[in-house]
């Protein structure tokens, strides 16, 4: 039998690996918000079941204004998307084909190489510098004439750390203008590094485009919504690349009603940072070398014992993230899952 022809490039590409729930485990290997929804946004969503014989409002223009306002940007320079993933795999798309390269640390958001891969374009993978930390200088030092992209994962996904404004400000100078870098701050609202870049203040760069997501911090994973910001011409490619329709009605109202719980959201976000600290500081005092985090994980470099580790974990009741050969990614959770997680890795025979 002859099968449909698919394009070669897609048979190297590995599936996207979901933290699945389990029953009977404490789910910590997806980086959600151990709250749910905030005040107000499951009325607000729920009410959107009266128009599902609707498409939703393909342009989010209510949802485009609201964000516009809170950011304070214009709203031409704002793409909404079905997740932050979704907005990457249209950037991607945008700027990159066959025979373009597009460079990224690694390693970092397990996406990246996937939407890369998809285009046909080459992946640049530079590995991270010390304490699991982006090397930007690298980074730029990586770019050639077929660069199209730069993916910068700000706090870096799975290790933890956040690039300081410094680095970055030199990072952009020696990026040529035509080259577009993605700033990616799906965990932008748990960085408490002052010295942090905030993408949102590099507004004058035309070639820089935001990631953001309400998935993390405003707790609404399964409702898929994000924002990039970028200048009113890369948010123009952005759109047409995207799914029609793709942000539901529901998804819409719970972000702009989320949008409006800032200082619960914040609230919520300082409870999550206070357990990254205590969490952190926990494994350090059992021997773990636990890079810096800026986001709601932290990173254990458990190398060749990755998979053990999570199969470890998982006989402890626990679902986390290994990256088999590297390490794994834990999720901060509440403070009873969290302490759960602490007498598991205080069990482990060989911290690393
Ligand atoms: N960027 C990073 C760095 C992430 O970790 C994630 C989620 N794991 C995303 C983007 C995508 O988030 P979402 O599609 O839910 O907005």
């Amino acid at each position: 039998m002859t099968n449909p022809r698919v394009r070669t490039a897609l048979s190297g590409i590995p599936a996207y690996v979901p933290g699945k729930a389990s029953p009977g485990l404490v789910k910590l290997s997806s980086n959600e918000n151990p709250f749910p929804p905030l005040p107000g946004v499951l009325a607000r969503a729920t009410a959107a079941v009266e128009s599902l014989h609707r498409y939703p409002d393909l342009a989010a223009t209510e949802l485009t204004s609201e964000l516009a306002r809170h950011l304070g940007v214009d709203p031409g320079r704002i793409a909404v998307g079905t997740g932050s993933v979704a907005l990457l795999h249209q950037l991607v798309q945008a700027v990159a084909q066959a025979g373009d390269e597009v460079v990224y640390g690694w390693r970092s958001f397990e996406a990246y190489p996937i939407s890369v891969q998809v285009t046909g374009a080459t992946r640049v993978e530079v590995p991270l510098g010390e304490g699991a930390r982006l090397d930007l200088a690298a980074m730029a030092a990586a770019v050639t004439e077929r660069t199209r992209l730069i993916l910068v994962c700000s706090p870096n996904n799975p290790t933890g750390p956040a690039v300081r404004r410094d680095e970055f400000e030199a990072f952009l100078d020696a990026v040529p203008r035509d080259v577009l870098v993605v700033l990616d701050e799906a965990y932008a609202e748990f960085v408490r590094d002052e010295r942090a870049a905030d993408g949102l203040t590099f507004a004058d760069r035309e070639n820089l485009c935001v990631l953001r997501t309400f998935s993390k911090a405003y707790g609404l994973a399964g409702l898929r919504v994000g924002y990039a910001v970028a200048s009113p011409q890369v948010a123009a490619a952005i759109r047409k690349c995207a799914v029609p329709f793709g942000v539901s009605t529901m998804a819409q109202l719970a972000a702009i009603e989320s949008l409006r719980c800032q200082e619960e959201m914040r609230s919520r976000v300082a409870a999550v940072v206070v357990e990254r600290r205590r969490v952190r500081e926990a494994l350090r005092d059992q021997g773990w070398s636990v890079p810096e985090t800026e986001a709601n994980f932290v990173w254990l470099p458990t190398g060749e014992r990755t998979a053990e580790f999570g199969e470890f974990c998982r006989r402890a009741g626990l679902l986390v993230r290994p990256f088999p050969g590297d390490g794994c990614r834990v999720t901060i959770g509440t403070p009873e899952e969290n302490d759960l997680f602490l007498t598991a890795a205080a069990d482990w025979p060989d911290p690393a």
